[in-house]
C-alpha cells in the first residue's frame, strides 16, 4: 500500500501541514491531471511535484533550466532519503550511463534534466523504456517570450504531451503576469489543466527605502543590524562600482565577494559557490547575479542603485528570505538616481511606442519609492492584487511618513528653474532658493532675481527631497543634451497657477526607526532568551561541521527555522526530535544524535 501525500509530507519531509494550495495541486497531480502553479519564491513549489513523484509509480522527470539549482535540489532530496539524480552537461558519461540504467530499472523517484537534453532522440528513447510518473516543468515562464528569461528549448516541451499523453504535467513559476500566464498555457498546450495561483506577497520581507545621503555610511549602518553569520546580496548598477564596493567592504572587515558579467568565468563561479555554501557572505553584484540561486537563508537584499522597474525590484528583492524567516529589502535612493533613470529612458534608442511603456514602468517605480503609503500595498497593487490593510512590516508602516501640501514649495522650485534659464542642476537651484551668495551666484547675478532667497524656510535636504519628488512626478525634467540642467516638465501650468495641489512626503530623518524595529529584522529575533541564542549558535556550528564533512551547503542539513525551533524546544529523545518541523525519518537517523549531544552539553 503506497503512502498518502500527508504521510510523505510528515515522515519524509518532516512538516506537519500543507501550505496554501499545495494539497490541492498534489491531489490533482497524483490523480493524473495537468496543472499550472503560480506561487511566489519560497512558497513551496518543489513539494508540489516531489510528493506526487513519491506517490505515483515510476520516475518523475523534472525539467529545469538551471544546472546549479538542480544539483542543490538533488542534494537536499538525498538528505531526506529520496532517490533522485540529475542529468546535465556537467555529469560525466559513466555516471550518466549508471543513472540511465537506474531509470530503466525503476530505481529512481526523480530525475532532473536540462530541457535541451530531454528532447534528444536518445533521451526520448530512454523515456520510452521507463515508467514515468509525471513531468514537472520548473521555471515555466521560460517558455514565453513575454517572460524575462525566454529559452527557445522550452518551446519544444509541448511535444512531451504528444509523446506521453497519459503522463500528468505540472508547470511551475514564480513570475507570471497575465500575458505570460496565457502564453505558458498556450505554448505548453495546458488548456485542459487547472491553474493554481497564490498571492504574490512575501510577508517575511521588510521593505525599507532610505533617502540617499552618504550611501556607504548608510549601508554600514544597515549592515550593523546583522551579524557575521548572516548572508546578503548588495546590488550595484555597474561592474566598476561592484568591484569598488566589494573591496571597500573587505577593508571594513566584511566577507564580501563580487559578481558581474565582466569577470573571469571561473572566479565568478567560485564566488557564487562560496556564497551558496558558506555562511556570512556578502555578495556585491550586478543584476547578472541571482538567477538560479536557491539559497534559502539570504537575510537581506540591498540596492545601492535602483532597479529598472518594479518587476525587477520584486524579483531581485525576492531572493531574500526564501526560508520564510524575517528578511529585509533595503534601498538607498536619491535625486541623482531619479534623474539618471529618467535620462536613460529618454535618451534610449527605443522606438517611441516602447519608450512610452518604459516611461510608465519607470513612473511606477518612482511612485513606489516616493510613496507615503504602505510599500507592500503599492507593490502588490502594481501586480494586480489588493491588500486591504497596511502591512505593518515596511518602513512607511513602521515610521509613518508625514505628508504636506507641497504646492507652494513646488511653485518656488519651478519658478526658480524658470528664472535661471532652465540650465542649472539641483545644487545651484537650491543655493538660489536658500539665498546663498557664493561666487557662481554673484557672477551670474542670480542674487538679483526674484527667486533668490525665497526658500529659506526649508533645509537643503528638504529641497533636495522636493526636487526629487518633482522629477519623479515628471514636473521637472532633465536636460538630455546639455549638462543635465533641470527644465520644466510639460504639465507645470496647473501647479504654477495653483490649480493643482502637490502632496509631498517628508523624508524621515534618516535614522531609520527605533532600535526595536531594526532588530526585528534578524532571523533569530524569535529567540528571546540569551541562552537559547547561545545554543542556536552552537547548533549552527555543529551544522557547519557536518556540512563541510559532506561537502554540502549547511541549509540542506537543517534550515535555520529548524535550528531555531531546536534551540527553543531542546528535544532530548527521538520522538521529540522527530516533532521538529523539517525533521523526517531520514534526518532523524542521520543527525539526531549529533544535535542532541550539543543540546545535552548545554542543559
Ligand atoms: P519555491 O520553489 O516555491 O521557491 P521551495 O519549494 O524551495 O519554494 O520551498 C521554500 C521553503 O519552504 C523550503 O525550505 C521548504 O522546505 C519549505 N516548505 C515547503 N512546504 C512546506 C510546508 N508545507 N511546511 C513547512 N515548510 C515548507
Ligand atoms: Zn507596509
Amino acid at each position: 500500500m503506497s503512502r498518502t501525500p500527508l504521510e510523505i509530507l510528515q515522515k519524509t519531509f518532516g512538516y506537519t501541514d500543507f501550505r496554501g494550495v499545495q494539497a490541492q495541486v498534489i491531489e490533482r497531480t497524483v490523480n493524473g491531471g495537468d496543472s499550472l502553479v503560480l506561487m511566489p519564491t519560497g512558497g513551496g513549489k518543489s513539494l508540489c511535484y516531489q510528493i506526487p513523484a513519491l506517490c505515483r509509480e515510476g520516475c518523475a522527470i523534472v525539467v529545469s533550466p538551471l544546472i546549479a539549482l538542480m544539483q542543490d535540489q538533488v542534494t537536499a532530496l538525498c538528505q531526506v532519503g529520496v532517490k533522485a539524480a540529475t542529468l546535465n552537461s556537467t555529469i560525466d558519461p559513466q555516471t550518466a550511463y549508471e543513472i540511465e540504467r537506474a531509470m530503466r530499472a525503476g530505481e529512481l523517484d526523480l530525475v532532473y534534466v536540462a530541457p535541451e537534453r530531454l528532447l534528444t532522440d536518445r533521451f526520448l528513447t530512454l523515456l520510452n523504456h521507463c515508467k514515468i510518473s509525471l513531468f514537472a516543468i520548473d521555471e515555466a515562464h521560460c517558455v514565453s517570450q513575454w517572460g524575462h528569461d525566454f529559452r527557445p528549448e522550452y518551446r519544444q516541451l509541448v511535444s512531451l504531451h504528444d509523446n506521453f499523453p497519459n503522463v500528468p504535467r505540472i508547470a511551475l513559476t514564480a513570475t507570471a503576469d497575465g500575458p505570460t500566464r496565457n502564453d505558458i498555457i498556450e505554448r505548453l498546450n495546458l488548456g485542459a489543466g487547472e491553474i493554481f495561483i497564490t498571492g504574490f506577497d512575501r510577508p517575511n520581507i521588510r521593505y525599507n527605502i532610505v533617502p540617499k545621503k552618504n550611501a556607504k555610511t548608510q549601508l554600514l549602518k544597515f549592515l550593523d543590524e546583522y551579524d557575521e553569520h548572516d548572508s546578503g546580496i548588495i546590488y550595484c548598477m555597474s561592474r566598476k562600482k561592484v568591484e569598488e564596493m566589494a573591496q571597500w567592504l573587505r577593508d571594513k572587515g566584511y566577507d564580501a565577494l563580487s559578481y558581474h558579467a565582466g569577470m573571469d568565468q571561473h572566479i565568478r563561479k567560485m564566488n557564487q559557490d562560496k556564497f551558496v555554501r558558506e555562511e556570512g557572505m556578502v555578495m556585491v553584484a550586478t543584476v547578472a547575479f541571482g538567477m538560479g540561486i536557491d539559497k534559502p537563508d539570504v537575510r537581506f537584499v540591498a540596492h545601492m542603485d535602483p532597479p529598472k522597474s518594479l518587476e525587477a525590484y520584486y524579483q531581485e528583492t525576492g531572493r531574500a528570505g526564501r526560508d520564510g524567516l524575517p528578511s529585509q529589502a533595503w534601498m538607498a535612493y536619491g535625486l541623482q538616481d531619479v534623474t539618471k533613470l529618467r535620462q536613460f529612458t529618454e535618451s534610449s534608442e527605443l522606438p517611441e511606442r516602447q519608450k512610452h511603456v518604459e516611461r510608465q514602468k519607470l513612473d511606477a517605480l518612482l511612485a513606489y519609492c516616493e510613496t507615503h503609503r504602505c510599500r507592500r500595498q503599492v507593490l502588490l497593487e502594481y501586480f494586480g492584487e489588493t491588500m486591504p490593510e497596511p502591512c505593518g512590516n515596511c518602513d512607511t508602516c513602521l515610521n509613518p511618513v508625514a505628508t504636506f501640501d507641497g504646492t507652494v514649495a513646488a511653485q518656488k522650485v519651478l519658478s526658480c528653474i524658470y528664472r535661471t534659464g532652465e540650465t542649472f542642476g539641483a545644487g545651484h537651484i537650491i543655493d538660489v532658493l536658500l539665498g546663498e551668495e557664493n561666487d557662481k551666484i554673484i557672477r551670474l547675478r542670480h542674487n538679483e532675481i526674484s527667486t533668490h532667497g525665497i526658500g529659506k524656510e526649508l533645509k537643503r535636504d528638504t529641497w533636495r527631497s522636493i526636487i526629487r519628488q518633482l522629477v519623479a512626478l515628471g514636473l521637472v525634467r532633465m536636460d538630455m543634451e546639455g549638462f543635465g540642467g533641470l527644465k520644466l516638465g510639460p504639465d507645470v501650468r496647473a501647479v504654477l497657477r495653483g490649480e493643482q495641489t502637490v502632496l509631498m512626503r517628508h523624508d524621515p530623518d534618516g535614522r531609520g526607526g527605533s532600535r526595536k524595529s531594526q532588530r526585528a529584522n534578524r532571523a533569530t529575533i524569535v529567540l528571546e532568551r540569551e541562552d537559547d541564542k547561545a545554543l542556536f549558535e552552537a547548533l549552527r556550528a555543529k551544522r557547519r561541521t557536518l556540512a563541510e564533512e559532506q561537502g554540502v551547503p549547511p541549509y540542506v542539513i537543517f534550515a535555520d527555522a529548524t535550528l531555531i525551533e531546536m534551540a527553543k524546544k531542546r528535544p532530548q529523545d527521538a520522538d521529540s526530535f522527530l516533532d521538529l518541523s523539517g525533521v523526517g525519518q531520514s534526518k532523524l537517523e542521520r543527525y539526531s544524535i549529533d544535535f542532541m549531544n550539543v543540546i545535552a552539553e548545554f542543559s
